[in-house]
């Protein structure tokens, strides 16, 4: 019996359907979505106020489904999706998820990369997903061209998802390369497509989002999402919330409650595109489209739009604990809540905020690329600043020792695991990583927990400490075997771990303890030497990989007798180094 057994857990209120699409769960009236909101304008650009109705997207999607099948020669029911995969490189626009259903609406895969990649790091997904085709934005546009030459996407594959003038500015879209909106244009003249035939299950077994972790270690791998896992979670997510947005607004107005939601979070990371955006959506909810996060721009978009919701990381909320001048210039009075997640908020960050706006409910969310998003939350109504809250509807989870036996008491740590209709169907091509990561139908995620009991009686999930590889950048995944990787070829790298060190800012940041190679002259100073290391990174690595934990010099890399980096042992001792300072 598990210490958080499946009672403690609310049910859902209906399986979680398997032969639907992802648009079809949170576009069509059936399937419990919020009625009022049908009307709603799902997306609205957050600077330019562009936005187009719930049944605007519908048709849209339809018109860009027909002009994806003409330009790429995608069939609804022809060919395996592993052959209709499409990349997005993309700030976020409010056409960024209406083309991932035009792509499932031909029984496609949309694979989106994170916006701040460098070339090397998008040709690296490009080439792993087989994508066939590139959708970008005027500002990564070099960046996407050279990634694609790389992998033999042709120029005529790469298309633009339009960002607004307020934004961009004068620049024009070069002659000759297609829109989002120029391909919804020539999809309204093109037939009507044939509907999907998908039978029972279907929706459960057919790849919709192919997002990239890292996972418990390694390089980052293709994350294969299917339909059913989206609208499991989606499903999930308001069934969690449901009670508490009842109960906001009297009865006879209850299915009238409808909220903006602040849609900054790359849609690229499973945050944003599940909890933010599908989550949001289904519940009737607005999301107001930010391309990424400007400090002053998010603040009058809260202001202007009168948001409810905010979805933040740590590091943004850290920024807005350090600004209360900035903050003080808009009139925010419309939030009610924040929601933060993909890396834990330190609590006193979180009492902190709480003290300059006690009207805010400050709620934290855990979840992973694997889980297809959300694990737990806080409930507005029972907040205990520093957990994770408790765990959604149809979840089950377990803690267990590092020696595999189950937690049976309060407050002891242990890594969880997870069993969840939103768990991912696994790697791709990686057997080895799906065998280590998903045992007897639960995810284990590598992060430790406790389970505490809360003031108000409930048990609260606490994230403890993380046992995998993965260090977490502002939200941002960076995976240790990557960077170790590519400082072994450095010419004074003869060996090296990469381990993340806390940081104000950035929540965590990387560091690299290198074993120096003999060729290196003791001419050259440590500090020289480092910093050469570091600039190496500096050229070949997206910003949030650099080593801002700096670079440290070691006669021998800890390691088991199997060759395995005990980075445990790296980082109790940098503990007990910060400890000591
Ligand atoms: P990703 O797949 O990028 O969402 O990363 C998932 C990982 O982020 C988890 O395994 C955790 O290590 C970390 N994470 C996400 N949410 C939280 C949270 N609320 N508190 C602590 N760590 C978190």
């Amino acid at each position: 019996m598990p210490f958080y057994p499946p009672s403690w857990v609310p049910k859902l209120p209906f399986d979680p359907p398997d032969s639907i699409t992802i648009a079809d769960f949170v576009l069509e009236e059936h399937y419990g979505r919020h009625p009022l909101g049908y009307a709603r304008n799902p997306f609205t650009c957050g600077l330019s106020g562009k936005t187009y109705s719930a049944l605007e997207v519908k048709e849209r999607v339809d018109f860009l489904a027909r002009g994806l099948a003409k330009e790429l020669g995608f069939e609804p029911n022809k060919g395996s999706e592993w052959d209709k995969v499409i990349a997005v490189f993309s700030l976020n626009t409010i056409d960024t998820i209406p083309l991932a259903w035009a792509t499932h609406r031909l029984g496609g895969i949309q694979t989106p990369a994170n916006a701040v990649y460098n070339a090397a790091e998008l040709e690296y997904q490009l080439k792993s997903s087989g994508a066939k085709a590139l959708f970008t934005c005027l500002p990564l546009l070099a960046v996407a061209k050279e990634a694609a030459q790389k992998v033999g996407i042709p120029n005529h594959r790469i298309y633009v998802l339009e960002l607004p003038k307020e934004y961009i500015g004068n620049q024009k879209i070069p002659d000759g390369m297609k829109t989002v909106n120029d391909l919804i244009r020539e999809g309204a003249q093109q037939p009507r497509l044939e509907a999907l035939n998908w039978e029972p299950g279907h929706g459960a077994k057919r790849t919709a989002f192919l997002c990239y972790s890292s996972g418990t270690s390694g390089l980052p791998k293709g994350v294969m999402i299917s339909h059913r896992n989206v609208v499991a979670n989606t499903l999930q997510i308001s069934t969690h919330e449901k009670p508490d947005r009842d109960a906001k607004l009297p009865p006879a107005t209850q299915s009238g409650y409808t909220e903006n939601v602040l849609g900054l979070l790359p849609f690229s990371h499973i945050y944003g595109l599940v909890f933010v955006c599908h989550a949001s959506i289904y519940q009737g909810d607005g999301v107001i489209v930010l391309p990424r996060f400007e400090f002053a721009t998010t603040l009058k978009a809260i202001q202007d739009y009168r948001i409810s919701t905010l979805f933040l990381v740590p590091p943004i909320i850290i920024l807005m604990t350090k600004n209360r001048d900035t903050m003080a210039k808009y009139d925010l009075s419309s939030v009610t809540a924040i929601i933060t997640g993909a890396a834990p908020l330190g609590k006193e960050t979180a009492e902190e905020l709480h003290k300059m706006f006690p009207k805010w409910i400050v709620r934290q969310a855990y979840g992973l690329t694997e889980t297809c998003t959300v694990v737990c939350a806080t409930k507005p109504t029972d907040v205990w600043l520093g957990s994770s809250g408790s765990m959604l509807p149809g979840v089950e989870c377990k803690l267990v020792t590092l020696e595999g036996n189950e937690i049976t008491g309060y407050d002891q740590p242990g890594e969880l695991l997870v069993k969840s209709p939103s768990v991912v169907l696994g790697y791709l091509n990686n057997d080895q990583a799906n065998r280590e990561t998903f045992q007897d139908g639960y995810m284990r995620t590598g992060d430790e927990a406790v389970i505490r009991k809360a003031p108000s009686g409930h048990e609260h999930i606490f994230i403890v400490d993380r046992i995998k590889e993965l260090i977490k950048v502002k939200g941002h995944q960076v995976a240790p075997a990557e960077l170790e990787a590519h400082l072994l070829t450095h010419p004074a790298v003869n060996d090296c771990a990469v381990i993340q060190v806390p940081d104000d800012d950035a929540g965590e940041v990387p560091k690299a303890f290198v074993v120096k190679s003999p060729s290196v002259g003791l001419e050259k100073s440590d500090r020289v030497v480092a910093r050469q290391i570091q600039k190496y990174v500096e050229e070949h690595k997206a910003r949030y990989k650099w080593l801002a934990g700096g670079v440290e010099f070691i006669d021998m890399i800890p390691k088991s007798p199997s060759g395995k980096i005990l980075r445990r042992l790296l980082r109790d001792r940098e503990k007990e180094k910060r400890r000591k300072t």
